[in-house]
């Protein structure tokens, strides 16, 4: 009997890496950005009562049409402007089906956000990969000259920028926006930490213009239980997303529960208020420590021990039961480390061992 020849993976996946941030046990999460408080008692209450009435033997709506609109009148668009999938990550994959693919590129700006050039690899996309200058912000005449050189179907802007925490000013994604015009170029503004920064690029966004903003549920909204992001764009982008998406994608409690959510809009701005406010504490704290820090518009703060190897410094800080991010060995961020906000006592308890281990 010759032996049975076994499937093989996409020649082209088998080189990736795949997504890692370990799920390890620990009293304090500081590693995955997700926020630190619960959704309102009143969302569970409302969510039980509606989920009594989901008719489970039916499909969900197609098109998601309640939420959509639920989402455009929070930002004041309409629903045929929006796009919602599981996750801004499935967002961010249904946009390269259906503009990216063979023959067709992505451009990002490393150090960002691994899933865009990850997403854009699953799908038979290129990727080029432009830097970031040393403060980590983006030198317009360098991306614009990027851009033109390699014309990519897709540009992606992560802002405030994971895991740098840096916002891109309104200039900078004009500017971006006017280069992609030139050539069709469709951008795409990740802004999953949008609520935590002073300026958003929705105010961008036009039937005129080749831009999208996404946006997700995971962070700001305390749903990362939930798979629920979206985008906000052009009517014929959202209708393009028809194309690529699977029917009946969203299912009926990612529905219901997305619409209802937006309805304790006051408690998610004021927990983003006490975030932002937490950010500053730490960031004070922090600086007094031997470490380098970049300034953050997001709900987490990127640092660099002056002194100590980072590995070790992420190993010490789990031993204390505290988990923050290792980025260590991600492009362009040698020997960094990336906490996220957490309630205050969780980022005391941060701050206690890390001045334990660093002082
Ligand atoms: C966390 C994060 C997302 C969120 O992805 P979901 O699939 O919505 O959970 C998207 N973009 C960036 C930059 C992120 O950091």
């Amino acid at each position: 009997m010759p032996t049975p020849k076994l499937p093989q993976i996409r020649h082209d996946l088998a080189q990736l890496d795949g997504y890692h941030s370990p799920q390890i046990t620990v009293n304090v999460r500081l590693n995955t950005n997700e926020s630190p408080f619960e959704p309102p008692a009143q969302f569970r209450a409302r969510l039980a009562d509606e989920l009594a009435k989901v008719q489970w033997n039916r499909y969900p709506d197609r098109e998601a049409k309640v939420l959509r609109r639920a989402i455009g009148d929070f930002h004041g668009v309409d629903a045929k402007n929006v796009f919602a999938a599981n996750g801004s990550n499935e967002v961010l994959q249904s946009l390269c089906l259906a503009y990216g693919g063979p023959g067709r590129s992505v451009l990002v700006f490393e150090p960002t956000y691994a899933m865009h050039s990850q997403i854009a690899r699953v799908t038979n996309t290129e990727v080029i990969s432009g830097t970031r200058s040393d403060d980590f912000t983006l030198d317009v005449a360098y991306v614009t000259a990027m851009m033109r050189d390699h014309q990519p179907a897709i540009t992606f802007i992560c802002s405030p920028n994971n895991p740098t925490g840096i916002v891109e000013p309104k200039q900078t994604v004009e500017a971006i926006l006017a280069t992609a015009s030139e050539f069709g170029g469709l951008v795409v503004v990740d802004e999953a930490y949008g609520q935590f920064a002073a300026w958003s690029a929705l105010s961008l966004v036009d039937e005129t213009a080749g831009l999208v903003v996404t946006r997700t549920y995971s962070k700001t909204w305390a749903m990362a239980g939930l798979r629920l992001g979206y985008l906000v764009g052009p009517g014929w982008l959202v209708d393009a997303m028809e194309m690529v998406v699977l029917p009946y994608h969203l299912d009926a409690v990612t529905q219901l529960a997305g619409t209802l959510a937006l309805e304790h809009a006051l408690v998610m701005e004021a927990q983003v208020a006490e975030l932002v406010e937490e950010r500053g504490r730490l960031s004070e704290a922090m600086a007094q420590l031997p470490v380098t820090l970049w300034p953050s518009g997001a709900n987490f703060i990127l640092f660099r021990p002056n002194k100590h190897d980072g590995n070790d410094v992420w190993q010490s800080l789990v031993d204390r039961s505290v988990m923050v991010r290792n980025c260590v060995s991600w492009p362009g961020l040698d020997n960094c480390l990336r906490v996220t906000i957490g309630t205050r006592q969780e980022n005391n308890t941060f701050l206690a061992a890390l001045t334990e281990i660093l002082t």
